[in-house]
C-alpha cells in the first residue's frame, strides 16, 4: 500500500485546511465544566458543519453519507484537524468511531437506515453499556440478564462507566440470553433506545469534577427484537468488531493530537525559566523529550498501517491493541513531564498568567484513566502477547 502523499492529496489538505481556518475560530471554544447538555449541543453541532461540508464520517462510505476517503486522505483529514485544533469528536464517540461502524459490518437494512444517518449527522448521540460492576476485563463475564417475551428481550441488570449516558440516545448494549451455555456464547449485542421505561442513569463524578460517565440501572426494560444486532447468543462475536474499532482507527486523530501536544511543550519549555535559565537548557528534560518525540513517530507508523489494514479487510486488526497501549502510555508521560515543566502552577486548576496550566492539569488529570477505558494496558499486553506474539495463554 502507497501511502505517499499525491498531488490530489494535496490538493484535498489545501481545501480542508482552508476550510478548517475559518470554521474552527466560528464554532468557539467548547464550553468548560460539567453541563453535558451543553457539551452535547456543541459536539453535535460541530459534527453537522462536518457534515454539511462534506468532511464527517471521512472512511465511512458514501452510501453511509461519508466521505469515503482513500486512506492517505484519512491521515490528511486526522493531520489538519489536529493542526487547526478542531472541536474533539465528544459526545459523537461511540456511534462515529465504533457504534455505526458496528452497524455498518453486522447491522440489518432496517438498523442501518434507522441510525447510520442520524449518527453521520450529529443527531443521534450513543453509548456503550458493556461494562458492568462484576464485569470490566472480563467482559464476558457480564450478567445484565434479557429474557425474550413475545416481540421484545426483556432486559434487567446494572452498567457501569457508561460514558455519555445522560445525553445519549442509544446505547451499544450488551446482555447474557443464554445463562446456561459458556460465558462467551450466551451474549447478544442490542441497539437500546435509551428513553425506554425502566432505565435510570445515576451520574459519576471523578477527580475532574465533571464526570462523563454514569452507572445505569435497567429493570425490566422493553427492547423490541428488531434492535438485536446480529443473531441471538452471537454478541460476543459482534463485540470483538466493536471494540476492534475502538482500539484501532478511533485512535488515530488523537494520536496526532499528540504531536501537537509535545510541539506546545517544546515551546513552553523554551518559554519558561528554571534558575534563570530557559528550562530547554535541562539536557535531562530535552533528552524525554526526544524518546517521547522518537516513539510517536514509530506509533504514527503503526496507525498508518492500522488505516491501511482497516481499507482492506474493513475492519482493523490486532494492531489497534499496540497503538492503544502505546499512545495512552505515552500522553501520561507527556502529562507527567508537562506538570513538572509548570512547577508551582500544577497546583492550580486555571491557567495562570500566561501559562496554559489549566489546560496541562485537565489533560494530565484526564490521561490516567486512558489506561484503564477500552481495556486496561494489562489487558492490551495479554492480547498482545497472546493474540500477536503467540505466547503461551495466561490460565482461565
Ligand atoms: C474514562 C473511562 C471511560 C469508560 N467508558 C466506558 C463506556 O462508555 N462503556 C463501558 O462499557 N465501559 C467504559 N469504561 C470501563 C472500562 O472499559 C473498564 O474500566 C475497563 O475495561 C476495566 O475494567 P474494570 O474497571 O472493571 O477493572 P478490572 O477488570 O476490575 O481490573 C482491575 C485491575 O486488574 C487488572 N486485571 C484484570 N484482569 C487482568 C488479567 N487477566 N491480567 C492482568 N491484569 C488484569 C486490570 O488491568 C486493572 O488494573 C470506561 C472507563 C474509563 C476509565
Amino acid at each position: 500500500m502507497d501511502l505517499r502523499y499525491s498531488e490530489s492529496d494535496q490538493k484535498f489538505r489545501a481545501e480542508l485546511r482552508a476550510w478548517l481556518r475559518d470554521a474552527v475560530p466560528a464554532h468557539g471554544d467548547p464550553p468548560r465544566g460539567a453541563d453535558w447538555s451543553e457539551r452535547r449541543d456543541y459536539d453535535t453541532a460541530w459534527q453537522r458543519k462536518l457534515y454539511d461540508a462534506g468532511y464527517a464520517g471521512i472512511n465511512w462510505p458514501k452510501e453511509f453519507g461519508g466521505r469515503d476517503a482513500s486512506l492517505t486522505e484519512q491521515l490528511v483529514y486526522y493531520e489538519e484537524v489536529a493542526r487547526a485544533r478542531a472541536p474533539y469528536v465528544g459526545v459523537n464517540f461511540v456511534g462515529l468511531l465504533h457504534g455505526g461502524p458496528t452497524l455498518m459490518a453486522e447491522g440489518s437494512p432496517e438498523q442501518k437506515e434507522r441510525h447510520i444517518a442520524p449518527i453521520i449527522r450529529g443527531e443521534q448521540v450513543w453509548c456503550q453499556g458493556f461494562s458492568e460492576p462484576g464485569a470490566g476485563s472480563d467482559l464476558a463475564a457480564l450478567s445484565t440478564r434479557a429474557e425474550l417475551d413475545g416481540d421484545a428481550y426483556v432486559v434487567s441488570g446494572h452498567k457501569i462507566w457508561t460514558s455519555f449516558a445522560q445525553v445519549a440516545d442509544y446505547c451499544e448494549l450488551l446482555v447474557r440470553t443464554d445463562p446456561n451455555a459458556p460465558k462467551h456464547r450466551g451474549i447478544t449485542w442490542l441497539a437500546m433506545s435509551m428513553d425506554l421505561p425502566g432505565i435510570e442513569i445515576r451520574p459519576l463524578p471523578t477527580l475532574l469534577g465533571s464526570g462523563e460517565f454514569s452507572e445505569v440501572f435497567l429493570e425490566n426494560v422493553r427492547i423490541p427484537l428488531e434492535c438485536r444486532v446480529g443473531a441471538e447468543n452471537d454478541g460476543w462475536r459482534i463485540t470483538n468488531v466493536t471494540l476492534s474499532f475502538e482500539r484501532g482507527t478511533a485512535f488515530a486523530s488523537d494520536m496526532y493530537q499528540l504531536q501537537q501536544s509535545l510541539r506546545d511543550l517544546t515551546a513552553l519549555a523554551r518559554r519558561v525559566t528554571r534558575d534563570d535559565a530557559s528550562a530547554w537548557e535541562d539536557r535531562a528534560l530535552r533528552r524525554e523529550v526526544g524518546h517521547l518525540a522518537a516513539e510517536l513517530d514509530a506509533i504514527w507508523a503503526m496507525v498508518k498501517y492500522t488505516v491501511s489494514e482497516a481499507g482492506k479487510t474493513g475492519v482493523p486488526g490486532m494492531t489497534g491493541s499496540c497503538i492503544k497501549l502505546y499512545y495512552s502510555e505515552l500522553k501520561q508521560r507527556l502529562g507527567e513531564i508537562s506538570m513538572r515543566l509548570i512547577g508551582r502552577a500544577a497546583l492550580a486548576r486555571d491557567d495562570l498568567d500566561d501559562l496554559p496550566s489549566g489546560e496541562i492539569v485537565h489533560s494530565a488529570l484526564q490521561s490516567l484513566s486512558l489506561t484503564i477505558a477500552a481495556g486496561s494496558s494489562q489487558i492490551q499486553r495479554n492480547i498482545i502477547s497472546e493474540r500477536i506474539l503467540g505466547l503461551p495463554r495466561e490460565p482461565r
